[in-house]
Formats: C-alpha cells, structure tokens, sequence
C-alpha cells in the first residue's frame, strides 16, 4: 500500500508511506516537515516503520526528520553523498528556509542495493542513484507494485532544478534516461511535489 501525504506549507512535500498489506510493516519515504503529524498517521494506522528513507537531503525532505524520530525511532538512511547536504544547513537550503536543519546518525544505502522489509523480506526497494538535483539524490523502485519514489528528480511534466548546490543539468538528464526511462512503461513516479506520472507518460514527453 502506497499512501501519500503532503506536509510544509511554505513548500509543500509529498511525504509517502510504502506499507506492506500483509505485516503491516513498512518504510516512510521522505519527512519534510510535520514529522509528529506523519508519526501520529503511522500510529493511528497501526503501521510499524522500519527504516525512514530520504530520497535527498533538502531541508524540505529533512525537516519533519528529527521530529518524525521523538514519536517513532527508526533507522534514517540516505545515498553516501548524503552528509554534505543534512549537516550543512547552506547546502540543504534550510538558511534560506528560515530555520536551520541538520542531520545525525543517518545511515547509507549503496547504489544498486535492495533494501528489504525485516517482517517480511519479499518486501522489498532498489536503490538507484540519480544525481543531477542534487549529488545524494536517488530513487526507490518496487517492482513488484509498479511503482517508484523520485522525489525532486522528475516530477509530472517537469524534472528537479539544478541551480541549487551540487546541481547538475547534464548529469540529471544522464540520471533520468539511465534510472527513470529505462523502468517498465507502466511504473507510477510518485514525485516529491506533484501529482504522481507514469514512465510512458513522461518518455512521451521529452521524446523528440
Ligand atoms: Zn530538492
């Protein structure tokens, strides 16, 4: 079960909820702000979260964080790239967001790794790296639910800034085509500010 909600007001940020229907396990992707709001969703659900993953380290993905963490302890993870980003309040744009956010003890997932539900290790996400927004951005992919979390890479009818630090144009574009295009047409993008897309729908678009 994906479920999503949207939390911050200045930027709003999808924040979801990947849930095993079966355990009732599962992981949250993304915390950008209100984390006592997502904690009190996940408990009045009767949802166990296992592991918090962020898809990049911008304060409006980080920001609910260490909140979220008070009301429910789970392990942070984030791409190896990651500290620059949630230990630098320049580099995550939380200066420019009016308060400062940092990270700590946040773990790292590899490329390429699959990261697995413990109540139930059929459960399962890829990991694929997808710099270009930013140096620590990556994707999770089910393929089992046709489905993948991109979070500020692509986005229904348009793809992440890249004026921000560590922003790339050229590597984000090489990120999409190797990461995003290259997953069956039908997958969902369910992106970290817009409504969610498909794959096909997005080829289609910058197909030329
Ligand atoms: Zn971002």
């Amino acid at each position: 079960m994906i479920e999503c909600m949207t939390v911050g007001d200045m930027i709003p940020t999808n924040s979801f909820f990947y849930i095993d229907d079966e355990t009732k396990h599962g992981f949250l992707i993304d915390a950008g702000a209100e984390g006592g709001r997502l904690a009190a969703h996940a408990k009045e659900k009767g949802w166990t979260i296992e592991r918090l993953l962020l898809t990049h380290c911008h304060f409006d993905h980080i920001g609910g964080v260490n909140d979220f963490l008070r009301h429910i302890p789970c392990p942070v993870y984030a791409a190896e790239d990651s500290p620059r980003y949630y230990a630098d309040p320049r580099w995550n744009l939380s200066l420019w967001g009016g308060e400062a956010v940092t990270l700590s003890d946040v773990k790292t997932f590899a490329d390429r790794e699959t990261i697995a539900l413990a109540a139930n290790p059929k459960f399962t996400l890829d990991v694929r790296y997808s710099p270009g927004h930013t140096t620590d951005s990556c994707i999770f992919y089910s393929a089992s639910d046709h489905a993948a979390f991109v979070g500020d890479t692509i986005f229904f009818a348009s793809i992440g800034r890249t004026d921000f630090p560590g922003g790339n144009t050229q590597e984000l574009w090489e990120s999409i085509a190797r990461e995003v295009f290259t997953l069956p047409p039908d997958t969902v993008l369910y992106s970290g500010h817009t409504e969610e897309t498909t794959v096909a729908a997005e080829m289609a678009r910058y197909r030329r």
